[in-house]
């Protein structure tokens, strides 16, 4: 199958050309004739699936097909970041150059105002972050009456950042004639919900299943003592010869510690996390994928949405809380049809977290110790203490000795 089969206009089949893309992905094979024919469209894609293409080529085209607006802006989509907010927006420009459309990007922990100034010369299309598009409502420099076309992009990350009651205060706003398109990379009960309530009569594609690790990643845990993390994890990447590695920590803290010490142990280092500035967010992300910086720390709120392509490691220097963010996780590598590996070092301590991940993937994650870092054994006496409280854990009641114990010590 080729782009010529979709009925793309030549604006946008020549902005597909330049990028070189010559095959449609799946994602793009079934939503594109969807969107063009103004269906509505539940779409279960993770990133790297070629998902943005699949609603933005047909966006724009539709946006063309339409009468312009008086000035107000016609399309809407939402996403859960400010990194994939500005992702979406730098694909519009991709695909659209050739078109007459104006886009602008709104997100915050920037100034307002430049937002507000874009807004009043006028746009067609306004990719968002949900708490400041509702600022820009609350102080009228945005009106969504005109909307025709809503995306909801990575709806399950949105859900997942307590986004529910912002998107459903947004949804009040927009006109009810319209056409509205839900990607998500996981299917759950909320989404369910939320599809019901916003699309009609949609087609479906590909709906992700339930929390499924990404197939292609393969995953390994690294028993090893808390302490020796950090000079394992150098050993990795120089002995492995890693050239992109992003690595997963779970506190801000942590992440810019660890930086601190790749970088002493002569490792090109950034930090990607909450408290740093856009500007140099940005320029980490950048830095990464231009090769300049080899490993990549981020916080798990930091890296949604992050799209870097083909990333072939993932390290978790530290298991999350909580397990679906392990999918979410290793979800960044094996992409774009290539291989990935996941590494998970693991301490005795965040032996309950590896287990409710493995429970949650419902199949055991290999392990083989690294030689030299071999985990110590737990104290028999001593009850691991989770960082996070856990549902499962049995009241009272010691761990055996047996049960904290790495598994597969020694390879
Ligand atoms: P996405 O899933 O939207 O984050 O896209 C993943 C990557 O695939 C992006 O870097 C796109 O530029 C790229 N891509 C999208 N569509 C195609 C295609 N049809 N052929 C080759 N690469 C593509």
């Amino acid at each position: 199958m080729s782009f010529d089969s979709l009925c793309l206009m030549d604006e946008l089949r020549r902005a597909i050309a330049a990028q070189g893309y010559t095959t449609p992905t799946p994602i793009q094979a079934q939503a594109i004739p969807a969107v063009l024919a103004g269906r509505d469209v539940l779409a279960g894609a993770q990133t790297g699936t070629g998902k943005t293409a699949a609603f933005t080529l047909p966006m724009l085209q539709r946006l063309c097909d339409g009468q312009t607006g008086r000035n107000r802006p016609r399309a809407l989509v939402l996403t859960p970041t400010r990194e994939l907010a500005a992702q979406v927006g730098e694909s519009i420009s991709t695909y659209g150059r050739h078109l007459p459309l104006r886009a602008t990007i709104i997100f915050g922990g920037v100034g307002i105002q430049p937002q507000i100034d874009r807004l009043r010369r006028g746009v067609d299309i306004v990719v968002a972050t949900p708490g400041r598009l509702l600022d820009h409502v609350g102080q009228r420099t945005l009106d969504l009456s005109g909307i025709e076309i809503l995306v909801l992009d990575e709806a399950d990350r949105m859900l997942d950042m307590g986004f529910i009651h912002d998107i459903r205060r947004i949804l009040k706003l927009l006109p009810s004639a319209r056409q509205s398109l839900l990607f998500s990379a996981t299917y759950s009960d909320e989404i369910e919900q939320l599809a019901n309530g916003l699309l009609r009569d949609p087609v479906t594609i590909a709906v992700a299943r339930r929390n499924t690790a990404a197939e292609r990643v393969s995953q390994l845990v690294h028993p090893v003592a808390k302490e020796r993390k950090r000079e394992l994890l150098s050993h990795l990447i120089h002995s492995q010869g890693w050239g992109q590695v992003l690595v997963f920590t779970r506190t801000k803290h942590g992440a810019n510690r660890l930086t601190d010490q790749l970088i002493r142990d002569g490792i090109a280092a950034a930090a990607i996390h909450g408290n740093k500035s856009q500007t140099a967010r940005t320029n980490a992300l950048a830095g990464f994928k231009r090769g300049a910086v080899r490993a990549l720390v981020a916080t798990d709120i930091a890296a949604r949405g992050l799209d870097i392509d083909q990333l072939p490691y993932v390290v978790n220097f530290e298991l999350p809380n909580v397990p679906e963010d392990y999918v979410h996780r290793i979800g960044r590598t094996g992409r774009a049809g290539s291989a990935g590996a996941a590494f998970s070092l693991v301490s005795p301590e965040e032996r309950k977290l590896l287990v409710d991940i493995e429970r949650l993937l419902k199949r055991e994650i290999p392990s083989a110790s690294v030689d030299g870092f071999e985990a110590p054994a737990m104290p028999v006496a001593t009850v691991p203490a989770p960082s996070a409280p856990s549902r499962r854990r049995s009241r009272g009641r010691p761990r055996t000795a047996a049960t904290q114990q790495p598994r597969n010590a020694t390879r």
